[in-house]
């Protein structure tokens, strides 16, 4: 396995297991994420007979860039993982830091209608590893520091629920990337057992929803989870998730052209979540050729977020980054796959 799969806890058992002290993780993250080396015979603290055990135990891989475009303020990066799968990743440059946009699984099982991803069923989760991989490849390209983290690439990050937790914790142990909690979020369709189990996670990190419809029968319509886990339970569960943790959330909500734009889906909106502590980021859909929908005219947005607004609904209009290199959704991995 690879030695980025291990949360610092993980490897303090491993050192224990060997009759080894256990601050010897602290020392081999800080080789792994501070010093980032590439070979394990780098690291000078550890005695030769140890690293050697190491050694045979664990491979320290990076992921091959198998194609990189830029625009202005942002990268994307196509990844080849051993198996030969590609995932995809985008970085993002605002003023107040980069950020980065990974991918949780291979495909995804969540079919959403108006989504590139879901066209191309889960093959499987990513290991650790690969997300943490994704992480660090990116930030050796850049040459500078990745300040924020978000989970909303190509994948259902709640349906690989254990790889992701650790990987949040590695990303956040102060010896592994130290990215404040409050700079991570998870965005996830709906996935009600893994949010109750969320609430205990003991780390602050944001959770964004994609809502993208007010009412079970335009939701269930776009979005299949949502017969699963229908609004009325979502609602109270998210209810729950504010009140337990104090943490504001968010809710994200494509606006799709005479679909889910018009006054009365706002005023849904405005009444299925008034009174939460949360927020509404209005996503201009990004369009595809291969899928039905339009992107809701400026006017309409602009119409859509007054509504909310008027309402005392906190609300935002997304920034758009790398719609010339279609940046967003899956659109990357699926170029590739016309190749
Ligand atoms: N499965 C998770 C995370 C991946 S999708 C989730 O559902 O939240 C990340 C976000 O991008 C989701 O809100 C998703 O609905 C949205 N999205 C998907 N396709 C899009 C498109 N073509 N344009 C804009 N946003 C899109």
């Amino acid at each position: 396995m690879s030695i980025y799969d291990l949360t610092k806890e993980e490897l303090e058992e491993y050192f224990i297991n060997h009759g080894e002290k256990k601050f010897h993780a602290d020392q081999l993250f800080s080789w792994l994420y501070e010093k980032k080396i590439t070979s394990f015979d780098e690291v000078t603290n550890i005695k030769k007979e140890f690293l050697e055990i190491i050694k045979k135990d664990f491979s320290i891989k990076s992921l091959k860039i198998l194609k990189k475009e830029t625009d202005v303020d942002v990268n994307k990066y196509l990844f080849l993982l051993d198996d030969k799968e590609c995932i995809e990743t985008v970085l993002m440059k605002h003023d107040y830091g980069n950020s980065i946009c990974i991918s949780s699984q291979v495909g995804c099982n969540m079919g959403c209608s108006f989504c590139e991803s879901g066209r191309v069923k889960k093959k499987r989760n990513l290991k650790v590893s690969e997300m943490v991989r994704q992480v660090l490849e990116v930030e050796e390209d850049l040459g500078k520091r990745i300040s924020h983290v978000v989970i909303m690439g190509i994948g259902e990050p709640f349906d690989n629920y254990d790889n992701v937790m650790k990987f949040l914790k590695i990303m956040n142990d102060p010896k592994g990337l130290a990215i404040g909690s409050r700079h991570m979020t998870i965005s996830t369709c709906g996935i009600i057992p893994k949010i109750k189990e969320f609430i205990n996670f003991p780390l602050q990190v944001n959770l964004a929803i994609s809502l993208h419809a007010p009412t079970d029968e335009l939701r269930s319509k776009l979005m299949p989870i949502n017969k699963a886990y229908p609004l009325k339970d979502l609602m109270v569960v998210l209810k729950e998730y504010i009140k337990v943790t104090n943490r504001r959330l968010t809710f994200e909500y494509i606006l799709l052209d005479g679909i889910n734009d018009r006054e009365e889906d706002a005023k849904a909106l405005v009444k299925l979540i008034k009174g939460m502590n949360a927020y509404v980021n209005l996503i201009p859909y990004n369009e595809n050729s291969k899928l039905e929908y339009n992107r809701s005219s400026g006017m309409q947005i602009m119409k859509f977020y007054d509504i909310l607004k008027k309402n005392h609904i906190q609300v935002t209009i997304r920034r758009e980054f790398g719609s010339n290199i279609s940046a967003a959704c899956g659109q990357l991995r699926s170029k590739k796959e016309e190749l």
